[in-house]
């Protein structure tokens, strides 16, 4: 064990080998943070001795262990939030920041954030103006309502409603859509925080609109729809058609909320998608809110879409609340953008998330061979390569049980387990995700941009080739 000690180098040589192999890297770190970092790398070197993980002399010199050394300085330097590889074929992909933006809200959110904008100034006076101007032009004739309003995210929509029009009285939902959506946003408590009684109806497969008749009293505020989202009720079940609850809302003066989840302002069914109701359909068939997620299958920025009547609108514009679930200019500036795609009629060319939806089977297997040439070329015998046939999916809560049908790159190594690959790529630069099927690391195509094709072969192979240890 003492030899092990030994071998490991001094601060100084470190320092000096550093600086040969990334002169770059050692020039823009101050000089005591750098020789903090290494003198962890050896500390946790040292434990691994203690702990008789490490027994070979010559795996723990200097010149063995500088490019593990570099590796970790460099990813302790990178910022928290980096560029991931999106190779899991989940479109709206939540722990990958859901949405790719369109070109255009890139720019806006460049021109947005490098000078001063016009957010709350009133283009003819020049006075002070109002922030909810700016997207709600383009929410009122997308969706055909109104008016309408943007908040820092769904979750923030629904609870700008309940707080405005239902707190200390009773909302009605029926049984089946008590939802939770991942992260912890459930229905339930969020009705709950709003100061707003819930009054279930139905059952958990069935409600009819007698249920919701009778459970209306002199307490209840709103009825509430929501999306059932990531999940659905099949076989013997049945919910009251929107036209219907609509009736019965405006017959008892109560107002009617639809939380949307996954908003889509076009009909997605000509790609092979379910049918699911547009915005815009909510809003005809008599909704008196309708609620939707910016970044899910919209495409933008995370947001929360509110659209719907004039004066439910300019209530919740005027709630104190509506000061703490404001979007900045950065999204407004995004959002704006992503909308302004849609009214172009351009959305399915010009937005990702899409694109990616609706681009067809063949292209994808297309990609799927250029991809799987690239990767054998750069890994050359170190692992198998086949295409399969797969599925992927949208992501987000949206279209849970719809699997698009797509073709998988499937990378089966020779030497390690799938899953020691899986996660090598993970701890690459920039990570690599992908999923696990049949013992094979398999990347979707349908995720992928064609301008990452070479840097995944280049990783596929570092992964494989070195020893990673
Ligand atoms: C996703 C979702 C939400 C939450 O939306 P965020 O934009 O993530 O806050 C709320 N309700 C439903 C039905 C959803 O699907």
């Amino acid at each position: 064990m003492k030899n092990l000690y030994r071998s490991i180098p001094s601060v100084d040589v470190c320092l000096a080998a550093l600086e040969a192999a990334d002169p770059g890297l050692t020039h823009s770190l101050p000089r005591g943070l750098l020789r903090d970092m290494v003198t962890a790398f050896w500390d946790d070197l040292r434990e691994d001795i203690r702990n008789e993980r490490r027994r070979d002399t010559a795996a723990l010199g200097l010149d063995a262990q500088l490019p593990a050394m570099l590796k970790k300085i460099r990813r302790a330097l990178r910022s928290g939030l980096h560029p991931v590889l999106n190779a899991a074929g989940v479109v709206v992909h939540t722990n990958l920041g859901r949405s790719v933006l369109a070109d255009s809200a890139r720019w806006a959110l460049d021109v947005a954030a490098s000078g001063y904008c016009s957010l709350e100034m009133d283009g003819e006076t020049g006075g002070r103006g109002s922030r909810h101007d700016v997207a709600e032009d383009l929410i009122r004739r997308l969706s055909g309502a109104e008016a309408g309003v943007v908040v820092n995210n769904n979750a923030a929509a629904v609870l700008l409603a309940l707080d405005t029009f239902c707190k200390g009285g009773e909302v009605i939902v029926s049984r089946g859509e008590l939802v939770e959506i991942g992260g912890s946003f459930r229905i339930p408590e969020i009705l709950e925080k709003s100061g707003v009684r819930l009054r279930e109806v139905g059952a958990t497969n069935r409600t009819h609109l007698r249920d919701y008749q009778a459970a209306i009293t002199e307490n209840t505020r709103a009825l509430l729809r929501v999306h059932t989202s990531n999940y659905r009720i099949v076989g013997f079940q049945s919910a009251v058609p929107l036209p219907q609850l609509a009736e019965l809302a405006r017959k008892r003066g109560l107002p009617l909320f639809e939380d949307l989840g996954s908003g889509c302002l076009v009909d997605l069914s000509p790609y092979g998608l379910p049918p699911e109701p547009t915005v815009a359909s909510i809003i005809a068939a008599g909704a008196d809110l309708v609620m939707f997620s910016g970044d899910k299958a919209l495409g933008g920025p995370q947001a929360g879409i509110i659209a719907g009547r004039k004066a439910l609108i300019n209530e919740m514009k005027a709630n104190p609340l509506m000061r703490a679930l404001r979007c900045d200019k950065l999204c407004l500036a995004a959002l704006e953008a992503t909308l302004r795609v849609y009214l172009l009629n351009d959305a399915m060319k010009h937005i990702p998330t899409l694109r990616m939806i609706a681009v067809s089977p063949k292209e994808l297997a297309r990609k799927a061979r250029s991809l799987a040439a690239r990767i054998r070329k750069a890994t050359q015998g170190h692992c198998g390569v086949t295409l399969r046939r797969g599925e992927s999916r949208v992501g987000g809560g949206a279209f849970p049980e719809c699997e698009l049908p797509t073709t998988l790159v499937c990378v089966e190594p020779a030497r390690i387990s799938a899953n020691v690959l899986k996660m090598r790529l993970l701890a690459c630069e920039p990570p690599l995700v992908g999923r696990l099927e049949e013992n094979a690391f398999c990347l979707d195509p349908r995720t992928i941009f064609s301008r990452d094709h070479s840097l995944i072969a280049r990783l596929m192979a570092e992964a494989l080739v070195t020893s990673g240890e």
